[in-house]
Order: C-alpha cells, then sequence, then structure tokens
C-alpha cells in the first residue's frame, strides 16, 4: 500500500528519535498522574535485536537494558562492551527479564545486573549461591502473576510476600521490588486493573517491613496504564527498536 515509501522511510526514525519520543511519552503520563518523571526508569528491551543497536541506543544516553535469553545476552553483552570500550561499558546496567532455568542461572548470576523474574525460591537460592562475591548483590525483582488463567509466569498473588521474604534473607541478593507480564489486552481499565493489583501487592509486602523501591511494570502498548498505578521502571522494546522478528511480545 505504501509502495511510494519503501522501508527506508519508515525506518528513518533512528533509535535516538524513537527513545525521545518514549522519555516524551513517560514524562506526559508522569504529569498526568501527578508524578515526577524522574522517578521512572526507561528499561529498553534489547532482546532479538544486534549489538549494534544497543551501542546506537548507548550513544543516545540510554543505560539500562533488558533481555529475555541468557546465551544471547552474554554474546551482546561481550561485543557491546568490544565496540564501546570499557570506560563507557562501565555504566551500562543490563535486567535479566525473561523465564529462568536453573542450568542457566550461573550466567545469570555472574553477567547481569538484575534479575526481575524471580519466581520461585529454588531459583532464588542458586542465583544467590553463584553471585560471586567480588560483585555487588544480584538486584532482585518477584515476578507476579497478575492475570490468573490468562498467565503462566509469576508467581501467584498470595505466595508473594512469602516468596520476597525468603530472598530478602538470602546473602547475595538484594530484593528491590515487584514486576509483572499482565496479558495483552487494549481494555484500558483492565490495563489499571492488573497494574493497580501488582502496586497493592508491593505496599503489602512492605507492610511487613522490607524496603523495596521498585515496580517494574509497562511496555510499548501499556506504559501508560502503568505510570498511572505508580510504576517506578517500564520495560520497552518495540517502541525503541521496532518490531521483532516473528512473534514474540513476552516469551
Ligand atoms: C519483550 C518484553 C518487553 C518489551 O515489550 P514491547 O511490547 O516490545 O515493549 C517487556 N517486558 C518483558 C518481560 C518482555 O519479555
Amino acid at each position: 500500500m505504501c509502495d511510494k515509501f519503501p522501508r527506508q522511510f519508515k525506518s528513518m526514525a533512528t533509535i535516538g528519535d524513537n527513545l525521545q519520543a518514549v522519555r516524551k511519552r513517560i514524562a506526559e503520563a508522569a504529569h498526568a498522574a501527578g508524578r515526577d518523571p524522574a522517578a521512572i526508569t526507561l528499561l529498553a528491551v534489547s532482546k532479538t535485536h544486534p549489538p549494534e543497536r544497543v551501542v546506537e541506543a548507548c550513544e543516545a544516553g540510554q543505560r539500562a537494558f533488558g533481555e529475555n535469553y541468557v546465551q544471547e545476552a552474554v554474546q551482546k553483552m561481550d561485543a557491546v562492551a568490544q565496540a564501546l570500550g570499557s570506560a563507557r561499558t562501565h555504566g551500562l546496567e543490563w535486567h535479566m527479564i525473561g523465564p529462568l532455568q536453573s542450568n542457566k542461572s550461573r550466567a545469570v548470576a555472574e553477567r547481569f545486573d538484575w534479575v526481575q523474574s524471580v519466581d520461585r525460591e529454588k531459583i532464588a537460592q542458586r542465583l544467590s549461591a553463584q553471585r560471586p562475591d567480588s560483585q555487588a548483590p544480584l538486584n532482585v525483582l518477584v515476578q507476579v502473576n497478575v492475570s490468573g488463567e490468562a498467565s503462566k509466569s509469576g508467581i501467584e498473588p498470595r505466595a508473594v510476600v512469602a516468596l520476597a521474604q525468603a530472598v530478602a534473607r538470602m546473602p547475595r541478593l538484594r530484593l528491590r521490588g515487584l514486576m509483572a507480564i499482565p496479558e495483552p489486552t487494549a481494555d484500558a481499565a483492565v490495563q489499571r486493573a492488573r497494574f493497580r493489583m501488582l502496586r497493592e501487592l508491593l505496599e503489602a509486602v512492605r507492610a511487613h517491613g522490607l524496603a523495596l523501591d521498585t515496580l517494574s511494570m509497562g511496555m510499548s502498548d501499556d506504559m501508560e496504564a502503568a505510570i498511572a498505578e505508580g510504576a517506578t521502571m517500564v520495560r520497552i522494546g518495540t517502541a525503541i527498536f521496532g518490531a521483532r522478528e516473528g512473534a514474540g511480545r513476552a516469551a
């Protein structure tokens, strides 16, 4: 249909432009909710995109990156480090946001700064045992299933406090908060309800005396609803890097 403006036209927006547009959306949503935009961290989800795109995003000032697949992530970290040099790699922060497999936990414990997808005590124990003493404790979010039957990933809401308390006791982990990936829906009221549930769960965990500062929720299509409900971190892929090959919203 748009043959007159083929591919180049679509790809004319650079990653820097896209980042700027996303930061603007975050600022507008924050202002609409009476919140300070500086209280919302932008995590750039670079899964499936090559290291060159990450370097481009770094050059546009982006610092925090999210990845879903361990092997892909580790290769990308190395390639980005090589391209940027050690001084500029230093300020980067890598977040594991995909499903955790126990046979890959060592690489996660050694290479990432954050893990957002902890949904069971056993994997948390492995990560704590495998986190090298030479590194700062691994920042952890407990992933919660806020969508009931419509989703399989994350721990069920009624088990969140107990898992959070267990993670908080692990020596090489630092529990920072909660994360959720609600089922995709265009219904803004449903989006809000899912995100509200996660915020209320964070408050419930805090009421047990744990000092948490992070509520990771909101993606390209629902970041406004998440920010309205109190997100302190939004995880944005498509709106920054463009569409991914194949399907693949959340892995
Ligand atoms: C892929 C992914 C995202 C980014 O989704 P977009 O819709 O591309 O913004 C965010 N969070 C998780 C856990 C993901 O797997």
